[in-house]
């Protein structure tokens, strides 16, 4: 039998670390280089206000798919938290995504779904793009210029420092246009904010004999004492993995900065996002709106500014930048991985893709059943 060791303990390694202990009822050891279990899905308490903070930015769980829904309730129970974005943009708030309340508040209009829908497909129409090649030829392809210069183009240029005509149409596909008042930001089946927080569904995931869990382990170091027949599930990042051999994939980092203010509400909701270029920050999380089912009780408020800028070595990399050549050289880093045949990469940072929590468990589990069970199990 071979030793199993899991690289990060984040969604993507804790899953694979509670199947095997469970599900094969076999020893796995699982590392993380930071103090604490959950990767960036960590949340914890700050222990004056007694409010949860994500320590990553906001995490919310939300997905339609019914195994990754009924793995996770194992887990968790969940509040009945529902999100939704406001943005502020020229000294006024509007919603987000862009729905009927946002394209009527901006035209200082009153039209009804199909007038709206008519009105948009005329700005686009005005703009003659049949195959949008970047960010902004896409977004103005969904809503029409005014719309994509008042709400995305500053908010873009801060979140990537690159000019959207740069960046890849992709990233903007996710962004939903509503010709409705639906304020939801999220259309899935289930969503929540777990009752007792992320901290405790991932100690829940990994409390178990069959588990040797080791904080503050980085693998660079962690390696030496190996054994070179070990099968290594390796959940950070591909390129570091490598040493940087090829060259280093681009990430984006974020800032935030913590404030504590002795009001009940500084903002009225959870996330604000701010458009204008000029306002240094991208958005301002606060968090006790996440569990509306606590926030009563607690005095005061806690808020992240979030800044965004381009990760160095050592930095929290947060997005990946689906730049030509950095998906190039992923492939190049793909193309090395094929001949490692001891180690499976995986989660976002092994895949060098954005993925939601959901996406990451359903991931996960499908590469316990495909790749380590027949490995382990054969
Ligand atoms: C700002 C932001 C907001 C998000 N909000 C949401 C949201 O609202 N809803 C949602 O569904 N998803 C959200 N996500 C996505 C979510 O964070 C990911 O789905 C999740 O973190 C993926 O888990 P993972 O295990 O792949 O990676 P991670 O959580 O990043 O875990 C990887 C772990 O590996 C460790 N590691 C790396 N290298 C080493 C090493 N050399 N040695 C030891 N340990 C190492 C890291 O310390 C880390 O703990 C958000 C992401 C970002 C960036």
């Amino acid at each position: 039998m071979k030793n199993i060791i899991i690289v990060g303990a984040g969604f993507f390694g804790a899953v694979i670390a509670e199947r095997i202990a469970n599900d094969l009822n076999l020893p796995v050891t699982i590392i993380d280089k930071r103090k604490h279990i959950g990767g960036n899905s960590w949340s914890e308490t700050d222990s004056e206000t007694g409010i949860e903070i994500h320590k990553y930015g906001s995490h919310i769980f939300h997905t339609s798919n019914e195994d990754v829904w009924k793995y996770i309730c194992r887990f968790a129970a969940w509040n009945e938290y529902r999100h939704k974005v406001l943005t502020t943009c020229n000294g006024e708030v509007y919603t987000m995504p862009v729905n009927l309340g946002t394209i009527n508040q901006y035209y200082h209009r009153a039209m009804a779904p199909e007038t709206a829908k008519n009105f948009i497909l005329a700005e686009i129409r005005k703009e003659n793009i049949t195959d949008p090649q970047n960010l902004e030829e896409k977004a103005v392809s969904m809503l029409g210029r005014p719309l994509y210069q008042a709400f995305f183009h500053g908010y873009t240029k801060k979140q990537w420092e690159k000019d959207p005509k740069e960046l890849s149409p992709e990233i903007i596909t996710r962004l939903p246009v509503r010709f409705n008042y639906n304020y939801r930001y999220f259309s899935d089946k289930y969503e929540g904010i777990p009752l007792n927080g992320y901290e405790t569904v991932f100690r829940k995931m990994l409390c178990h004999k069959n588990i040797d869990l080791k904080l503050n382990t980085d693998f660079k170091e962690y390696k030496k004492c190996l054994e070179s027949e070990s099968l290594i599930i390796y959940t950070g990042a591909i390129d570091e993995y490598f040493n940087y051999r090829l060259g280093r994939l681009e990430w984006r980092t974020l800032d935030f900065k913590l404030e504590k203010h002795p009001y009940h509400d500084i903002q009225g909701t959870a996330v604000m996002n701010y458009a204008d270029e000029e306002i240094p920050f991208t958005r301002i999380h606060e968090f006790k709106h996440y569990h509306p089912e606590r926030k009563d009780k607690l005095k005061e408020t806690i808020i992240f500014k979030e800044y965004s800028r381009f990760a160095s070595i050592g930095d929290d990399p947060y997005y990946p930048v689906l730049t030509l050549n950095n998906v190039l050289l992923l492939k190049a880093y793909q193309q090395l991985a094929s001949g490692k045949k001891n180690i499976i990469f995986g989660g976002r940072l092994g895949s060098y893709k954005y993925l939601d929590m959901d996406d990451t468990i359903a991931e996960a589990l499908s590469c316990y059943k495909k790749r380590i069970c027949p490995l382990v199990n054969p």
